[in-house]
Protein backbone atom coordinates (compact mmCIF):
# COMPACT_ATOMS: atom_id res chain seq x y z
CA UNK A 1 0.00 0.00 0.00
CA UNK A 2 2.32 2.80 -1.34
CA UNK A 3 0.29 5.79 0.26
CA UNK A 4 0.80 4.77 3.25
CA UNK A 5 4.74 5.16 3.53
CA UNK A 6 4.88 8.91 2.50
CA UNK A 7 3.33 11.57 4.43
CA UNK A 8 0.10 13.19 2.37
CA UNK A 9 0.84 17.02 1.24
CA UNK A 10 -2.12 19.22 3.09
CA UNK A 11 -4.83 20.73 1.18
CA UNK A 12 -4.09 24.40 2.17
CA UNK A 13 -7.35 25.06 4.24
CA UNK A 14 -6.69 22.45 7.26
CA UNK A 15 -4.34 19.71 8.28
CA UNK A 16 -7.33 16.92 7.64
CA UNK A 17 -6.38 13.94 5.89
CA UNK A 18 -8.59 12.19 2.76
CA UNK A 19 -10.78 10.11 5.02
CA UNK A 20 -8.99 6.90 3.01
CA UNK A 21 -6.37 7.96 5.35
CA UNK A 22 -8.14 8.75 8.15
CA UNK A 23 -9.06 5.08 7.73
CA UNK A 24 -6.33 3.69 7.55
CA UNK A 25 -4.43 5.48 10.46
CA UNK A 26 -7.33 4.31 12.82
CA UNK A 27 -6.49 0.94 11.96
CA UNK A 28 -2.56 1.55 12.50
CA UNK A 29 -3.65 3.54 15.89
CA UNK A 30 -3.63 0.14 18.17
CA UNK A 31 -0.18 0.15 18.00
CA UNK A 32 0.22 4.02 18.51
CA UNK A 33 1.15 5.22 21.72
CA UNK A 34 -1.14 8.23 23.01
CA UNK A 35 -1.47 11.60 24.46
CA UNK A 36 -4.00 12.88 26.10
CA UNK A 37 -4.68 17.10 25.48
CA UNK A 38 -5.61 19.35 28.55
CA UNK A 39 -8.34 21.89 27.36
CA UNK A 40 -5.43 24.44 26.34
CA UNK A 41 -3.31 21.84 24.29
CA UNK A 42 -6.89 21.06 22.73
CA UNK A 43 -6.87 24.70 21.54
CA UNK A 44 -3.85 24.82 20.23
CA UNK A 45 -4.05 21.62 18.33
CA UNK A 46 -7.37 22.97 16.88
CA UNK A 47 -5.80 25.95 15.76
CA UNK A 48 -2.55 24.06 13.97
CA UNK A 49 -5.59 21.49 12.28
CA UNK A 50 -7.62 24.39 10.97
CA UNK A 51 -4.75 26.65 10.08
CA UNK A 52 -4.97 29.65 12.36
CA UNK A 53 -1.24 28.78 13.08
CA UNK A 54 -0.42 28.98 8.86
CA UNK A 55 2.51 28.50 8.24
CA UNK A 56 3.03 25.72 10.57
CA UNK A 57 1.94 22.24 9.68
CA UNK A 58 2.79 20.81 12.83
CA UNK A 59 4.52 20.57 16.14
CA UNK A 60 7.98 22.60 16.10
CA UNK A 61 10.75 20.93 15.85
CA UNK A 62 14.01 21.34 17.25
CA UNK A 63 15.19 23.64 14.71
CA UNK A 64 12.36 25.61 14.93
CA UNK A 65 11.76 26.05 18.55
CA UNK A 66 15.81 26.95 18.81
CA UNK A 67 15.10 29.76 16.19
CA UNK A 68 12.00 30.81 17.37
CA UNK A 69 13.77 31.51 20.92
CA UNK A 70 16.59 33.08 19.04
CA UNK A 71 15.21 35.27 16.85
CA UNK A 72 11.50 35.43 17.03
CA UNK A 73 11.38 33.42 13.68
CA UNK A 74 11.04 29.96 11.88
CA UNK A 75 14.42 28.36 10.87
CA UNK A 76 12.71 29.26 7.00
CA UNK A 77 12.98 32.94 8.31
CA UNK A 78 9.32 33.08 8.41
CA UNK A 79 8.34 35.64 11.96
CA UNK A 80 6.77 33.90 14.81
CA UNK A 81 6.87 34.83 17.98
CA UNK A 82 6.04 31.78 20.66
CA UNK A 83 6.90 28.16 20.70
CA UNK A 84 4.19 25.82 19.57
CA UNK A 85 5.24 22.31 20.46
CA UNK A 86 3.53 19.47 22.19
CA UNK A 87 4.51 18.86 25.88
CA UNK A 88 4.47 15.28 27.58
CA UNK A 89 6.14 14.01 30.24
CA UNK A 90 9.47 12.51 30.88
CA UNK A 91 8.21 9.05 31.44
CA UNK A 92 6.25 8.95 27.78
CA UNK A 93 9.23 10.92 26.22
CA UNK A 94 11.97 8.05 27.26
CA UNK A 95 9.36 5.79 25.52
CA UNK A 96 9.14 6.91 21.81
CA UNK A 97 11.68 7.95 19.01
CA UNK A 98 12.11 10.29 15.79
CA UNK A 99 10.41 8.66 12.97
CA UNK A 100 7.55 7.16 15.32
CA UNK A 101 3.61 7.83 14.97
CA UNK A 102 1.53 8.65 17.97
CA UNK A 103 -1.79 9.46 18.24
CA UNK A 104 -3.15 12.19 19.79
CA UNK A 105 -6.60 12.03 21.32
CA UNK A 106 -8.81 14.13 23.66
CA UNK A 107 -9.75 13.29 27.32
CA UNK A 108 -11.71 10.98 26.23
CA UNK A 109 -10.02 8.83 24.29
CA UNK A 110 -11.31 10.23 20.58
CA UNK A 111 -8.40 10.26 17.82
CA UNK A 112 -7.84 13.41 17.16
CA UNK A 113 -4.69 13.39 15.00
CA UNK A 114 -1.44 11.46 14.05
CA UNK A 115 1.80 13.40 14.79
CA UNK A 116 4.96 11.70 12.91
CA UNK A 117 7.94 12.43 15.44
CA UNK A 118 10.40 14.59 14.19
CA UNK A 119 12.57 15.49 17.52
CA UNK A 120 12.11 14.55 21.11
CA UNK A 121 13.85 16.49 23.71
CA UNK A 122 14.26 18.34 27.07
CA UNK A 123 13.70 22.14 26.55
CA UNK A 124 15.35 25.03 28.58
CA UNK A 125 11.93 25.84 30.59
CA UNK A 126 13.78 28.72 32.25
CA UNK A 127 15.47 29.96 29.29
CA UNK A 128 11.90 29.80 27.47
CA UNK A 129 10.40 31.95 29.88
CA UNK A 130 12.87 34.58 30.05
CA UNK A 131 12.22 35.02 26.19
CA UNK A 132 8.74 34.90 26.06
CA UNK A 133 8.37 37.29 29.75
CA UNK A 134 11.50 38.48 30.17
CA UNK A 135 12.26 39.28 34.28
CA UNK A 136 8.40 39.05 34.87
CA UNK A 137 7.06 36.22 34.33
CA UNK A 138 3.16 35.80 35.57
CA UNK A 139 2.07 33.33 38.21
CA UNK A 140 -0.55 32.42 36.38
CA UNK A 141 0.96 32.63 32.63
CA UNK A 142 -0.24 29.52 30.26
CA UNK A 143 2.43 28.38 27.92
CA UNK A 144 -0.24 26.03 27.08
CA UNK A 145 1.31 24.33 24.05
CA UNK A 146 3.55 23.08 26.60
CA UNK A 147 1.93 23.19 30.26
CA UNK A 148 5.47 22.77 30.89
CA UNK A 149 5.35 21.67 34.80
CA UNK A 150 3.49 18.67 33.97
CA UNK A 151 5.36 18.10 30.51
CA UNK A 152 8.64 18.92 31.13
CA UNK A 153 9.71 17.27 27.60
CA UNK A 154 8.74 18.60 23.67
CA UNK A 155 7.61 16.63 20.78
CA UNK A 156 7.54 18.02 17.05
CA UNK A 157 6.71 16.96 14.32
CA UNK A 158 4.15 16.78 11.43
CA UNK A 159 0.32 16.50 12.12
CA UNK A 160 -2.23 14.31 9.98
CA UNK A 161 -5.58 15.79 11.17
CA UNK A 162 -8.23 13.27 11.87
CA UNK A 163 -10.86 15.55 13.54
CA UNK A 164 -11.37 18.40 14.56
CA UNK A 165 -11.78 18.92 18.74
CA UNK A 166 -15.71 18.01 19.51
CA UNK A 167 -17.88 21.28 20.24
CA UNK A 168 -21.35 21.31 20.96
CA UNK A 169 -21.69 25.04 21.86
CA UNK A 170 -22.11 27.24 19.41
CA UNK A 171 -21.58 25.45 16.69
CA UNK A 172 -22.93 28.01 13.85
CA UNK A 173 -20.23 30.65 14.93
CA UNK A 174 -17.29 28.43 14.33
CA UNK A 175 -16.14 29.15 11.41
CA UNK A 176 -12.26 28.04 10.30
CA UNK A 177 -10.16 30.40 9.17
CA UNK A 178 -10.93 29.52 5.65
CA UNK A 179 -14.83 29.37 6.04
CA UNK A 180 -14.19 33.09 7.60
CA UNK A 181 -12.33 34.48 4.86
CA UNK A 182 -14.72 33.06 2.14
CA UNK A 183 -17.33 34.65 3.93
CA UNK A 184 -15.18 38.05 4.00
CA UNK A 185 -14.85 37.91 0.25
CA UNK A 186 -18.44 36.78 -0.02
CA UNK A 187 -19.56 39.98 1.72
CA UNK A 188 -17.27 42.19 -0.40
CA UNK A 189 -15.81 43.07 3.05
CA UNK A 190 -12.39 43.88 2.28
CA UNK A 191 -11.10 45.34 5.33
CA UNK A 192 -11.81 43.69 8.36
CA UNK A 193 -10.67 44.39 12.25
CA UNK A 194 -10.13 41.28 14.46
CA UNK A 195 -11.84 42.05 17.99
CA UNK A 196 -11.02 39.35 20.38
CA UNK A 197 -12.79 40.34 23.50
CA UNK A 198 -12.72 38.59 26.99
CA UNK A 199 -15.13 40.13 28.64
CA UNK A 200 -18.69 41.84 28.22
CA UNK A 201 -19.09 44.86 26.06
CA UNK A 202 -21.17 47.30 26.47
CA UNK A 203 -22.15 50.95 25.10
CA UNK A 204 -18.76 52.71 25.49
CA UNK A 205 -17.50 50.19 23.40
CA UNK A 206 -19.89 50.01 20.83
CA UNK A 207 -19.21 53.93 20.28
CA UNK A 208 -15.47 53.09 20.61
CA UNK A 209 -15.66 50.45 17.79
CA UNK A 210 -17.92 52.12 15.60
CA UNK A 211 -15.78 54.90 15.49
CA UNK A 212 -12.89 52.67 14.39
CA UNK A 213 -14.44 51.39 12.14
CA UNK A 214 -16.25 53.71 10.18
CA UNK A 215 -13.11 55.89 10.07
CA UNK A 216 -10.88 52.89 8.98
CA UNK A 217 -14.27 51.98 6.52
CA UNK A 218 -14.03 48.50 7.70
CA UNK A 219 -16.32 45.40 9.25
CA UNK A 220 -15.57 43.84 12.71
CA UNK A 221 -15.24 40.37 13.54
CA UNK A 222 -15.34 39.91 17.10
CA UNK A 223 -14.58 36.61 18.85
CA UNK A 224 -14.90 35.47 22.58
CA UNK A 225 -11.74 34.87 24.84
CA UNK A 226 -12.20 31.13 25.49
CA UNK A 227 -11.76 30.03 28.55
CA UNK A 228 -10.50 26.19 27.66
CA UNK A 229 -11.71 24.06 30.56
CA UNK A 230 -12.93 19.77 30.29
CA UNK A 231 -16.47 21.25 30.60
CA UNK A 232 -18.05 24.74 29.00
CA UNK A 233 -17.70 27.19 32.16
CA UNK A 234 -20.63 29.53 32.84
CA UNK A 235 -18.13 32.16 31.70
CA UNK A 236 -18.25 30.82 28.37
CA UNK A 237 -21.47 30.78 27.99
CA UNK A 238 -22.18 34.02 29.50
CA UNK A 239 -19.37 35.94 27.03
CA UNK A 240 -20.81 34.55 24.32
CA UNK A 241 -23.93 35.19 24.88
CA UNK A 242 -23.17 38.80 25.92
CA UNK A 243 -21.59 38.74 22.55
CA UNK A 244 -23.71 38.05 20.44
CA UNK A 245 -26.65 40.39 21.96
CA UNK A 246 -23.46 43.02 21.51
CA UNK A 247 -23.22 42.13 17.84
CA UNK A 248 -26.86 42.58 16.86
CA UNK A 249 -26.25 46.64 17.88
CA UNK A 250 -24.79 46.86 14.28
CA UNK A 251 -25.96 46.82 11.41
CA UNK A 252 -25.71 43.57 10.01
CA UNK A 253 -23.08 44.04 7.43
CA UNK A 254 -20.61 45.90 10.15
CA UNK A 255 -19.90 43.01 12.75
CA UNK A 256 -20.25 39.60 13.05
CA UNK A 257 -19.24 37.21 15.50
CA UNK A 258 -17.21 33.84 15.37
CA UNK A 259 -15.40 31.45 17.72
CA UNK A 260 -12.19 30.67 17.26
CA UNK A 261 -10.12 28.53 19.91
CA UNK A 262 -8.03 31.24 21.18
CA UNK A 263 -7.60 31.90 25.02
CA UNK A 264 -5.64 34.62 26.92
CA UNK A 265 -1.97 33.78 27.31
CA UNK A 266 -1.13 36.57 29.31
CA UNK A 267 2.03 36.57 27.14
CA UNK A 268 2.61 40.47 26.51
CA UNK A 269 3.92 41.50 23.34
CA UNK A 270 4.86 38.06 21.50
CA UNK A 271 1.44 36.76 22.35
CA UNK A 272 -0.26 40.02 20.53
CA UNK A 273 1.89 39.24 17.76
CA UNK A 274 0.41 35.65 17.55
CA UNK A 275 -2.67 37.10 18.09
CA UNK A 276 -1.82 38.97 14.86
CA UNK A 277 -0.50 36.21 13.19
CA UNK A 278 -4.12 34.18 13.99
CA UNK A 279 -6.31 37.68 12.77
CA UNK A 280 -4.37 37.47 9.58
CA UNK A 281 -4.88 33.56 8.84
CA UNK A 282 -8.46 34.09 9.81
CA UNK A 283 -8.97 36.37 6.65
CA UNK A 284 -9.12 40.07 8.95
CA UNK A 285 -5.90 43.09 8.03
CA UNK A 286 -6.63 44.80 11.04
CA UNK A 287 -6.74 43.82 14.97
CA UNK A 288 -7.66 45.66 18.12
CA UNK A 289 -5.45 45.89 20.63
CA UNK A 290 -6.65 46.13 24.33
CA UNK A 291 -4.42 48.21 26.56
CA UNK A 292 -1.24 45.24 27.20
CA UNK A 293 -4.23 42.77 27.38
CA UNK A 294 -4.74 43.41 30.70
CA UNK A 295 -7.86 42.13 32.30
CA UNK A 296 -9.05 45.89 32.81
CA UNK A 297 -8.10 47.32 29.60
CA UNK A 298 -9.24 51.03 30.33
CA UNK A 299 -6.39 51.42 32.65
CA UNK A 300 -3.47 53.57 32.19
CA UNK A 301 -4.73 53.66 28.58
CA UNK A 302 -2.49 56.32 27.85
CA UNK A 303 0.80 55.18 29.37
CA UNK A 304 4.09 55.13 27.12
CA UNK A 305 4.74 51.92 27.52
CA UNK A 306 0.80 50.68 25.82
CA UNK A 307 1.83 53.18 23.01
CA UNK A 308 5.26 51.48 22.21
CA UNK A 309 3.89 48.01 22.34
CA UNK A 310 1.13 49.32 19.44
CA UNK A 311 4.47 50.71 17.66
CA UNK A 312 5.82 47.57 17.89
CA UNK A 313 2.83 45.72 16.32
CA UNK A 314 2.76 48.21 13.66
CA UNK A 315 6.85 47.96 12.88
CA UNK A 316 5.92 44.00 12.94
CA UNK A 317 2.86 44.66 10.03
CA UNK A 318 5.30 43.40 6.92
CA UNK A 319 5.75 40.20 8.18
CA UNK A 320 1.97 39.60 10.24
CA UNK A 321 -0.21 41.46 7.47
CA UNK A 322 -2.30 43.42 10.26
CA UNK A 323 -2.71 46.38 11.11
CA UNK A 324 -3.02 47.32 15.11
CA UNK A 325 -5.55 49.74 16.18
CA UNK A 326 -4.77 50.73 19.29
CA UNK A 327 -8.16 51.04 21.93
CA UNK A 328 -9.11 54.39 22.44
CA UNK A 329 -10.49 55.86 25.31
CA UNK A 330 -13.85 56.74 25.48
CA UNK A 331 -15.74 58.90 28.00
CA UNK A 332 -19.50 60.45 28.22
CA UNK A 333 -20.60 63.77 26.78
CA UNK A 334 -22.78 64.70 29.05
CA UNK A 335 -24.63 67.02 26.75
CA UNK A 336 -25.26 64.35 23.81
CA UNK A 337 -25.56 61.43 26.48
CA UNK A 338 -23.20 59.63 24.40
CA UNK A 339 -20.10 58.37 24.17
CA UNK A 340 -16.69 59.95 22.57
CA UNK A 341 -13.32 59.08 22.30
CA UNK A 342 -11.19 61.42 24.43
CA UNK A 343 -7.20 61.93 24.40
CA UNK A 344 -7.60 62.54 28.65
CA UNK A 345 -6.40 58.95 29.62
CA UNK A 346 -7.49 59.89 33.40
CA UNK A 347 -11.10 60.10 32.96
CA UNK A 348 -11.10 56.60 31.05
CA UNK A 349 -14.54 55.37 32.25
CA UNK A 350 -14.85 51.34 32.82
CA UNK A 351 -18.54 50.47 32.65
CA UNK A 352 -17.94 46.75 32.74
CA UNK A 353 -16.97 46.38 36.33
CA UNK A 354 -19.88 49.31 37.53
CA UNK A 355 -22.25 47.34 35.37
CA UNK A 356 -21.06 43.97 37.39
CA UNK A 357 -21.02 45.78 40.23
CA UNK A 358 -24.97 47.08 39.84
CA UNK A 359 -25.71 43.32 38.97
CA UNK A 360 -24.81 41.69 41.99
CA UNK A 361 -26.38 44.37 44.16
CA UNK A 362 -29.74 43.73 42.08
CA UNK A 363 -29.86 47.31 41.44
CA UNK A 364 -30.70 48.84 37.77
CA UNK A 365 -28.12 49.57 35.57
CA UNK A 366 -28.46 52.56 34.17
CA UNK A 367 -28.77 52.61 30.59
CA UNK A 368 -26.28 55.22 28.98
CA UNK A 369 -24.07 52.29 30.08
CA UNK A 370 -25.57 48.97 28.12
CA UNK A 371 -27.81 47.28 26.55
CA UNK A 372 -30.61 45.44 28.15
CA UNK A 373 -29.85 41.86 25.47
CA UNK A 374 -26.07 41.75 27.05
CA UNK A 375 -27.25 42.65 30.49
CA UNK A 376 -29.92 39.68 30.41
CA UNK A 377 -26.93 38.09 29.51
CA UNK A 378 -24.72 38.92 31.72
CA UNK A 379 -27.61 38.07 34.79
CA UNK A 380 -27.53 34.41 33.94
CA UNK A 381 -24.12 34.75 35.92
CA UNK A 382 -24.01 37.85 38.04
CA UNK A 383 -27.10 37.26 40.40
CA UNK A 384 -27.74 39.33 43.32
CA UNK A 385 -27.03 37.54 46.42
CA UNK A 386 -30.50 36.77 47.04
CA UNK A 387 -30.81 35.03 43.88
CA UNK A 388 -27.33 33.15 43.88
CA UNK A 389 -27.06 29.61 45.02
CA UNK A 390 -24.71 28.90 48.34
CA UNK A 391 -23.32 26.13 50.50
CA UNK A 392 -23.30 26.35 53.98
CA UNK A 393 -20.27 23.91 55.25
CA UNK A 394 -19.85 22.97 58.75
CA UNK A 395 -16.31 21.52 59.66
CA UNK A 396 -15.28 20.64 62.72
CA UNK A 397 -14.21 16.99 65.26
CA UNK A 398 -16.50 14.69 65.76
CA UNK A 399 -19.30 15.82 68.17
CA UNK A 400 -18.69 19.40 67.61
CA UNK A 401 -22.08 19.72 66.25
CA UNK A 402 -22.10 19.98 62.78
CA UNK A 403 -24.77 17.56 61.82
CA UNK A 404 -27.00 18.88 64.47
CA UNK A 405 -26.94 22.70 62.98
CA UNK A 406 -26.57 21.29 59.72
CA UNK A 407 -30.18 19.61 60.27
CA UNK A 408 -31.40 22.85 62.38
CA UNK A 409 -30.47 24.84 59.24
CA UNK A 410 -31.73 22.45 56.32
CA UNK A 411 -35.25 22.52 58.03
CA UNK A 412 -35.18 26.65 58.18
CA UNK A 413 -33.81 27.20 54.81
CA UNK A 414 -36.50 24.65 53.19
CA UNK A 415 -39.08 26.88 55.57
CA UNK A 416 -38.33 30.25 54.00
CA UNK A 417 -35.84 30.50 51.40
CA UNK A 418 -37.56 29.34 48.03
CA UNK A 419 -34.44 27.84 46.70
CA UNK A 420 -33.53 24.01 46.49
CA UNK A 421 -31.77 22.79 49.42
CA UNK A 422 -30.17 19.50 50.02
CA UNK A 423 -28.04 17.91 53.29
CA UNK A 424 -24.91 16.01 52.47
CA UNK A 425 -24.13 15.09 56.24
CA UNK A 426 -20.95 13.57 56.25
CA UNK A 427 -21.76 10.50 58.07
CA UNK A 428 -24.56 9.74 54.67
CA UNK A 429 -22.08 10.78 52.32
CA UNK A 430 -19.78 8.26 53.92
CA UNK A 431 -22.78 5.73 53.28
CA UNK A 432 -23.09 6.28 50.23
CA UNK A 433 -21.05 8.59 47.97
CA UNK A 434 -17.39 7.52 49.58
CA UNK A 435 -18.88 4.26 51.21
CA UNK A 436 -15.28 2.76 49.97
CA UNK A 437 -12.64 5.61 51.43
CA UNK A 438 -10.90 5.09 54.29
CA UNK A 439 -10.12 7.41 57.14
CA UNK A 440 -6.28 8.19 55.51
CA UNK A 441 -5.52 11.86 54.44
CA UNK A 442 -5.71 11.03 50.91
CA UNK A 443 -8.85 9.51 50.95
CA UNK A 444 -10.68 12.23 53.73
CA UNK A 445 -9.28 14.83 51.08
CA UNK A 446 -10.90 13.15 47.93
CA UNK A 447 -14.32 12.67 50.31
CA UNK A 448 -14.33 16.68 50.87
CA UNK A 449 -13.78 16.93 47.20
CA UNK A 450 -16.41 14.90 46.19
CA UNK A 451 -18.62 17.02 48.39
CA UNK A 452 -17.54 20.01 47.05
CA UNK A 453 -18.04 18.43 43.77
CA UNK A 454 -21.90 17.76 44.49
CA UNK A 455 -22.33 21.29 46.19
CA UNK A 456 -21.19 23.15 43.24
CA UNK A 457 -23.44 21.66 40.90
CA UNK A 458 -26.38 22.27 43.80
CA UNK A 459 -25.10 26.28 43.75
CA UNK A 460 -24.59 26.36 40.06
CA UNK A 461 -28.14 25.57 39.94
CA UNK A 462 -29.20 27.91 42.07
CA UNK A 463 -29.61 25.53 45.28
CA UNK A 464 -28.68 25.62 48.65
CA UNK A 465 -25.81 22.82 49.48
CA UNK A 466 -25.97 22.03 53.48
CA UNK A 467 -22.37 20.20 54.44
CA UNK A 468 -21.14 18.77 57.19
CA UNK A 469 -18.34 16.83 57.06
CA UNK A 470 -15.09 16.73 59.38
CA UNK A 471 -13.11 18.45 56.67
CA UNK A 472 -9.58 18.35 58.79
CA UNK A 473 -7.37 19.86 56.11
CA UNK A 474 -6.84 22.81 55.02
CA UNK A 475 -6.17 22.36 51.57
CA UNK A 476 -9.11 19.99 50.66
CA UNK A 477 -11.46 23.06 52.13
CA UNK A 478 -9.56 25.67 50.18
CA UNK A 479 -10.54 23.64 46.82
CA UNK A 480 -13.76 23.01 48.09
CA UNK A 481 -14.40 26.65 48.15
CA UNK A 482 -12.90 27.33 45.15
CA UNK A 483 -15.11 24.87 43.04
CA UNK A 484 -18.09 26.69 44.90
CA UNK A 485 -16.99 30.72 44.57
CA UNK A 486 -17.41 30.38 41.18
CA UNK A 487 -20.53 29.90 41.07
CA UNK A 488 -22.60 31.40 44.13
CA UNK A 489 -21.58 32.04 47.76
CA UNK A 490 -19.25 29.87 50.18
CA UNK A 491 -19.84 30.15 54.11
CA UNK A 492 -17.34 27.95 55.90
CA UNK A 493 -18.63 27.64 59.70
CA UNK A 494 -15.93 26.15 61.98
CA UNK A 495 -17.82 24.89 64.64
CA UNK A 496 -14.93 25.01 66.88
CA UNK A 497 -16.48 22.90 70.11
CA UNK A 498 -13.42 21.92 72.07
CA UNK A 499 -12.30 18.30 72.32
CA UNK A 500 -13.35 18.07 75.76
CA UNK A 501 -16.86 19.09 75.22
CA UNK A 502 -16.97 16.44 71.71
CA UNK A 503 -15.61 13.78 73.66
CA UNK A 504 -18.24 13.87 77.04
CA UNK A 505 -21.06 14.05 74.49
CA UNK A 506 -19.50 10.91 72.42
CA UNK A 507 -22.65 10.70 71.00
CA UNK A 508 -21.30 7.72 68.99
CA UNK A 509 -19.04 6.15 71.78
CA UNK A 510 -15.96 6.44 68.75
CA UNK A 511 -13.59 8.49 71.59
CA UNK A 512 -14.82 5.90 74.25
CA UNK A 513 -13.36 3.46 71.53
CA UNK A 514 -10.62 5.63 70.47
CA UNK A 515 -8.85 6.05 74.40
CA UNK A 516 -9.43 2.22 74.21
CA UNK A 517 -7.41 1.43 71.54
CA UNK A 518 -10.14 0.14 69.40
CA UNK A 519 -10.51 2.20 66.40
CA UNK A 520 -7.50 4.46 65.31
CA UNK A 521 -6.78 7.86 63.66
CA UNK A 522 -9.82 9.27 65.08
CA UNK A 523 -9.82 13.10 64.27
CA UNK A 524 -8.53 15.08 67.31
CA UNK A 525 -6.90 12.02 69.33
CA UNK A 526 -4.76 10.66 66.98
CA UNK A 527 -5.40 12.16 63.85
CA UNK A 528 -5.09 16.04 63.09
CA UNK A 529 -7.55 18.68 62.53
CA UNK A 530 -6.27 21.87 60.84
CA UNK A 531 -8.83 24.63 62.17
CA UNK A 532 -9.35 26.78 59.34
CA UNK A 533 -7.77 30.35 59.76
CA UNK A 534 -10.48 32.80 58.30
CA UNK A 535 -13.67 31.16 58.40
CA UNK A 536 -17.13 33.26 57.36
CA UNK A 537 -18.13 31.81 61.11
CA UNK A 538 -17.05 30.05 64.06
CA UNK A 539 -19.34 28.41 66.44
CA UNK A 540 -18.43 26.78 69.90
CA UNK A 541 -21.84 24.73 70.52
CA UNK A 542 -20.59 24.20 73.87
CA UNK A 543 -23.29 26.72 75.88
CA UNK A 544 -25.34 27.31 72.84
CA UNK A 545 -28.80 25.40 71.76
CA UNK A 546 -28.87 24.11 68.54
CA UNK A 547 -31.46 26.37 67.67
CA UNK A 548 -29.05 29.95 69.04
CA UNK A 549 -26.47 28.30 66.84
CA UNK A 550 -28.63 27.92 64.16
CA UNK A 551 -29.88 31.61 64.43
CA UNK A 552 -26.22 32.94 64.19
CA UNK A 553 -25.90 31.30 61.10
CA UNK A 554 -28.88 32.65 59.74
CA UNK A 555 -28.33 36.57 61.06
CA UNK A 556 -25.08 35.94 59.19
CA UNK A 557 -27.17 35.16 55.93
CA UNK A 558 -28.90 37.87 56.44
CA UNK A 559 -26.54 40.28 56.87
CA UNK A 560 -24.54 39.59 54.02
CA UNK A 561 -28.20 39.72 51.46
CA UNK A 562 -28.30 35.76 50.65
CA UNK A 563 -32.04 35.97 51.96
CA UNK A 564 -34.75 37.87 51.48
CA UNK A 565 -35.61 39.52 48.11
P1 LIG B 1 -20.98 16.10 64.45
O1 LIG B 1 -21.87 16.09 63.25
O2 LIG B 1 -20.12 17.33 64.49
O3 LIG B 1 -20.22 14.85 64.65
P2 LIG B 1 -23.39 15.83 65.94
O4 LIG B 1 -24.24 16.98 65.50
O5 LIG B 1 -23.65 14.51 65.32
O6 LIG B 1 -21.87 16.26 65.75
O7 LIG B 1 -23.44 15.70 67.48
C1 LIG B 1 -23.38 16.80 68.33
C2 LIG B 1 -24.05 16.47 69.67
O8 LIG B 1 -23.99 17.65 70.49
C3 LIG B 1 -25.51 16.11 69.52
O9 LIG B 1 -25.83 15.13 70.46
C4 LIG B 1 -26.22 17.42 69.89
O10 LIG B 1 -27.51 17.20 70.43
C5 LIG B 1 -25.28 18.00 70.93
N1 LIG B 1 -25.37 19.46 71.05
C6 LIG B 1 -25.51 20.16 72.16
N2 LIG B 1 -25.56 21.50 71.93
C7 LIG B 1 -25.44 21.65 70.60
C8 LIG B 1 -25.43 22.78 69.75
N3 LIG B 1 -25.53 24.04 70.18
N4 LIG B 1 -25.28 22.57 68.43
C9 LIG B 1 -25.14 21.34 67.96
N5 LIG B 1 -25.15 20.23 68.72
C10 LIG B 1 -25.30 20.36 70.05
Amino acid sequence: MQYSDSLPAHNAESLLVHFRRVELLKSQATDFKSVFLNPHQLCDLEMLVNRAYYPLDGYMCREDYESVLDGMQLADGTVWPLPICLGVDEAFAAGVEAGESIAIRDAEGFMLAVLTIGDVWQPDLEREARVIWGDDVPADGVNAAQCSAANPWYIGGRVEGLAFPQHYDFNELRLTPAELHRYFSEKGWRKVIGVQAGRALHKADRAMLEEIALEENASLVLSPLMFPSMYSSVDHFTLVRCLQEFVATFPKNMAMLNLMPWFERKMGPKGALLRAIVNKNYGCTHMLVWDSGKAEPRLNVDTDEFQKHVDWLAEQRDATGIVPIRERCMVLDEASGKYVSSDCGSLCVNDHNAVISFLKRGEEVPERMSFPGVLDALRMKYKPRSKQGFCLFFTGLSGAGKSTLAKVLYVKMLEMSGRPVTLLDGDVVRKNLSSELSFSKEHRDLNVTRIGFVASEIVKNGGVAVCAPIAPYAEARREVRRMIEEYGGFVEIHVSTPIEVCEQRDRKGIYAKARAGIIKGLTGVDDPYIAPENPELRIDTSELTPNEGAQVVLCFLADQKYLGQ
